[in-house]
């Protein structure tokens, strides 16, 4: 059994869904689970909607027809004769969707109305996929994905129930997926009271990752618009090289820096297995890419990952007092409260400054609570975080060793060097 995993730009339109439903067809011979995304940026289009349905605001009905017609222009070129009988079932999600945030009861909480609306997206591509290949000849099982990955309902970032997952993957999914190609949904799942929940942007990877190893497969393949997994994104950094071999370890570190070609929770599961990850391109298919898994080869060239709009918050004392374990404390409380992921941390004597994602200005209510606790906050926005990983050998500080631990505070660098 192989996991395949489609993301966003490999279906952003006709022509991307031809090649998708040709890569199944050539490379997935034998049984294939196949999890895939929303199209092109239908998740960012999505999310339009879920703020204006939760405000109120009139451009609601446009954001759901610009949907819509995406889709629509997709779809017939894939079937510029006979589309109806299927196309109904994508009417009908709209027709769903439009229920949906007609429904004012559900539209108290933000983040539950959020899993509720941006999952139209995978639900969709997947019906015009499945039924692309079906209209080739390649006879495959469209499957809901919710009713494999049961989750917490922490909403917009759910965590897998894994007891719970794998008893229905084995008793459910497993007899389905020996006998038929599988086309289901990245990114959702199911919460406890039956409601829909998401793993987090970007979060098909991590599906993949989970269908993996609970159908105990031999490999999961993510297919992408890159060769494979880089030691610098080629779109910022030209001389950027293939890794091609890659151990889980270096792999989970990578992608915790920011390096956007592998979720970050996808290695954990496949890494508790063993199984095997590929990233590979979908426009060179017959390229190896890269391979990550236990006995990996440790990265050789240093890699650079760049992250973007970023934000830094320079927090001190105002009574001048020393920062210490106690007000770690607090503003540790503070950032978990505001669902506040750090990218990078620091402390001096009077100062924490910490960096992350300027993710809708969660900043705003953190320095709130931040400015209660007795804190002076100074906030500076858009900056980049450049990441370098795998440290450079010490011979150019004059010292031996190896660097294990390296901090720049400032007004000095500090190694932690290991003889
Ligand atoms: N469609 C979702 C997103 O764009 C999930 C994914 O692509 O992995 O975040
Ligand atoms: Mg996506």
């Amino acid at each position: 059994m192989k996991i395949f995993k489609f993301g966003g730009a490999s279906v952003k339109d006709a022509n991307g869904v031809k090649n998708v439903a040709h890569i199944i067809s050539h490379y997935g011979d034998g049984e294939v689970l196949v999890v895939i995304s929303a199209m092109g940026k239908t998740t960012n289009a999505l999310e339009k909607v879920v703020d204006a349905c939760f405000h109120g605001k009139k451009e609601l009905k446009d954001y759901i027809e610009e949907i819509r017609s995406y889709h629509q222009n997709i779809t017939n070129d894939l079937f510029p004769n006979n589309g109806e009988i299927w196309l109904n079932e994508v009417e009908n999600l709209f027709l769903e969707l439009e229920c949906l945030v007609d429904n004012e009861n559900l539209q108290d909480d933000y983040d539950f109305l959020y899993d509720q609306i941006v999952t139209f997206g995978e639900l969709i591509s997947t019906r015009i996929v499945s039924a692309y290949l079906l209209s080739q000849n390649t006879r495959n099982q469209w499957l809901d994905a919710r009713n494999f990955i049961l989750t917490d309902s922490r909403y917009r970032d759910a965590n897998v129930q894994w007891e719970e997952t794998n008893r229905v993957v084995q008793n459910r999914l497993k007899p389905l997926s020996s006998r038929n190609l599988i086309i289901t949904q990245g990114f959702m799942g199911k919460g406890f009271k039956g409601e829909t929940t998401t793993l987090g942007r970007e979060g098909s990877d991590y599906s993949a990752a989970i269908f993996g190893k609970l159908l105990q497969a031999e490999s999961v393949t993510i297919w992408k618009d890159v060769a494979g997994v880089m030691n610098a994104d080629p779109k910022k950094f030209p001389d950027s090289q293939l890794i091609s071999e890659l151990t889980y370890n270096d792999a989970i570190e990578l992608a915790y820096y920011g390096a956007s070609v592998i979720h970050p929770k996808t290695i954990q599961p496949l890494k508790h297995a063993g199984i095997p990850l590929f990233v590979k391109s979908f426009i060179h298919p017959d390229e190896n890419g890269t391979k990550v898994s236990e006995n990996g080869v440790t990265i050789q060239v240093p890699c650079r990952i760049l992250k973007q709009n970023q934000i830094l918050l320079e927090i001190s004392t105002r009574d001048f007092n020393f920062i210490a374990e106690e007000s770690l404390q607090s503003i540790f409380a503070a950032l978990s409260n505001h669902k506040v992921r750090v990218n990078i941390m620091q402390n001096s004597a009077i100062h924490f400054r910490c960096v992350f994602d300027n993710k809708e200005n969660k900043f705003v209510p953190l320095m709130a609570e931040l400015d209660t606790l007795g804190f002076n906050v100074k906030a500076t926005e858009n900056l980049q975080l450049l990441s370098i990983y795998q440290p450079e050998d010490t011979t150019a500080l004059g010292v031996e060793g190896r660097i294990v631990l390296e901090q720049n505070s400032g007004s000095a660098n500090h190694y932690l060097l290991q003889l």
